[in-house]
């Protein structure tokens, strides 16, 4: 590890919700029993217990501990997912429902066309580039079958992400985490953090019901919101980002699958007056939620607007209102801690991203620690890690904030507001700037790439999807103007042909994974 740790240092981590468990696990399944691991979670505060969508980098993460699909999905009530539509963010004719689709082997051929004609038409030409018609994600959604080949030995390589029961992937992680990692737990809550009087560095915690002091060599601030050891302890400023992204809150209500239809493989995420409403379908159940701003509504009409959504699902159903503290700490890794997870900094969950990057920041930490820093000092260490973390949550800042910016909607203040903010970055003007002016984007891209934290496609599909093209064009979606390019019309037909031969039903790819959770329980479940 590094040349200022003991032979067997000690990891204490604080915070029993996704980001304690998820930390636990890849930090005990890859640097071992060298080290000792104990987390330590309070039963008097909550976890926050929402968080059901993911990126494809999850796939990893159940790789890297070892665990097959049929191992975690059934018992977190997992489903697929093909990608996030987003209805009601544009207004322009053709593009009222644009799709982030997650990206396929055999998507090439159609997603190059796709490319080839958002460049045609964002130079007024009248080609059809509508992500919806071109990638396979989007008619799998359609189709509710599930991203994953029925034959996938034979077939090319797909990516796709998962929803689930964040309360169930808590448990189980932690049920992996105590059984088969080795990790001590103990419930209690940290009443006070000591800290080295030279150092600096945090060297025990005094928990509240049993009195007792607990020592560690490294800290793992994985608190939640309130940032406990880096903000409160440690004093590293957060910056927070209301200037950027609006959205403050956000109530939940969860409602019944439609037991008559086959289950979605995708996450939608509507534009409602004030902000936008997640439905994320599970294999028991879906999750709901309004993400909206305090600034433009009140929680009462927040919840009235969500329910009016939701229609009669959502009778009866109690809602959770939640607060969010949007941004970022300044620097993630300060003397002997590192923040993961809520503590360090949220982006509201548009694009599903917060457990992508506690993922991001445990993997980033145990290389760090693997490599004891080179010839470098540990402060050059920790300089490195907290410019890549930054530069990964102020990528997906970019990206998210992209989707209020493109917004066409005239129906609030709140949207009308959003279109005016200023972009994040200059990178993001230039980005936005290229594209309107018909200029070289794929250019701009390739020369931001390392810095980006969406690639190609995906921008492609946003501003293209969002049917962010000259006038003279916006609107028509008549038959191709040139031989050599594709109307949407026929790239879809081929992507159903496609999906309904090599795809099976979303329902009936979950079935053999319950199944086998039932024989595993035995008769007297
Ligand atoms: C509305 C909303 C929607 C979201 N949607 C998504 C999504 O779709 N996809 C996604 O990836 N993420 C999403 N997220 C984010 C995701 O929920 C969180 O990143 C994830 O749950 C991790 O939370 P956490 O573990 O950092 O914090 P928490 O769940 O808040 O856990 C904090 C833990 O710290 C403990 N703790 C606090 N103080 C003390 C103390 N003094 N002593 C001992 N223990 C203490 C608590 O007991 C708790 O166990 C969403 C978040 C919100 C708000």
């Amino acid at each position: 590890m590094t040349s200022e740790s003991p032979a067997s240092p000690h990891f204490v981590i604080v915070g029993g919700g996704t980001a304690g468990w998820m930390s636990a696990c890849l930090l005990a399944r890859q640097l071992g029993p060298a080290c000792r691991y104990t987390l330590v979670e309070s039963s008097d505060i909550g976890i926050i217990g929402v968080g059901e969508g993911s990126t494809p980098y999850l796939r990893d993460f159940f790789r890297q501990l070892g665990l097959e699909e049929h191992d975690w999905m059934p018992a977190c009530h997992a489903t697929y997912k093909a990608g996030i539509r987003f209805p009601g963010w544009s207004t322009q004719p053709g593009y009222e429902s644009y799709v982030h689709p997650f990206f396929n082997e055999a998507d090439r051929p159609l997603g190059q066309a796709f490319i080839q004609q958002a460049n045609l038409r964002r130079r007024g030409e009248d080609v059809d580039a509508n992500p919806a018609d071109f990638f396979l994600a989007a008619e799998l959604a359609r189709q509710r079958r599930a991203p994953v080949y029925s034959q996938p030995e034979h077939s090319p390589a797909t990516d796709y992400a998962y929803h689930f029961d964040s309360g169930l992937l808590g448990a189980f992680l932690k049920r992996h985490a105590q059984e088969q990692l080795g990790l001590q737990h103990c419930v209690d809550t940290v009443a006070a953090v000591e800290r080295h009087p030279e150092s600096g560095d945090i060297t025990a915690l005094r928990l509240q019901d049993s009195g007792q002091r607990l020592e560690g060599d490294f800290f793992i601030d994985c608190s939640g919101f309130r940032g406990l050891l880096i903000n409160e302890a440690l004093g590293e400023p957060f910056i927070p980002w209301g200037d950027r992204l609006f959205n403050d809150r956000a109530i939940a209500i969860p409602t019944p699958l439609e037991p008559e239809q086959d289950i979605s493989s995708e996450t939608t995420s509507t534009a409602l007056g004030h902000g936008w409403a997640w439905q994320i379908p599970l294999s028991s159940r879906y999750g709901n939620g309004y993400v909206y701003s305090s600034e433009f509504i009140s929680d009462d009409a927040a919840e009235a607007a969500l329910r009016a959504h939701l229609g009669p699902a959502a009778e009866g159903a109690n809602a959770r209102r939640l607060k969010m503290r949007v941004g970022r700490v300044a620097r993630h890794w300060r003397h002997n801690c590192v923040a993961i997870g809520l503590s360090q900094g949220f982006i509201e969950p548009l694009e599903a991203t917060a457990l992508m990057l506690i993922q991001f920041s445990v993997q980033h930490l145990i290389e760090a620690l693997q490599s004891g820093g080179g010839s470098g000092t540990m402060e050059d260490l920790r300089q490195r890690y907290n410019a890549q973390i930054n530069q990964m949550f102020d990528g997906v800042l970019e990206y998210v904030q992209t989707h209020y910016l493109l917004n066409t909607r005239d129906d609030s203040d709140y949207w009308r507001a959003n279109r005016t903010l200023k972009p994040c970055s200059d990178r993001l003007s230039e980005l936005l700037r290229t594209w309107d002016q018909g200029g070289d984007f794929d250019a701009v891209l390739s020369r931001h790439e390392a810095a980006l934290m969406y690639q190609r496609p995906s921008w492609y599909c946003l501003l293209a999807g969002m049917g962010r093209f000259p006038a003279s064009a916006a609107g028509s979606l008549a038959l191709p103007a040139q031989a050599s390019t594709l109307s949407g019309l026929q790239a879809r037909a081929s992507l159903m042909d496609q999906t309904r031969r090599f795809f099976m039903p979303h329902r009936e790819a979950l079935a053999p994974m319950s199944r086998g959770l039932v024989d595993s329980l035995g008769p007297n479940r």
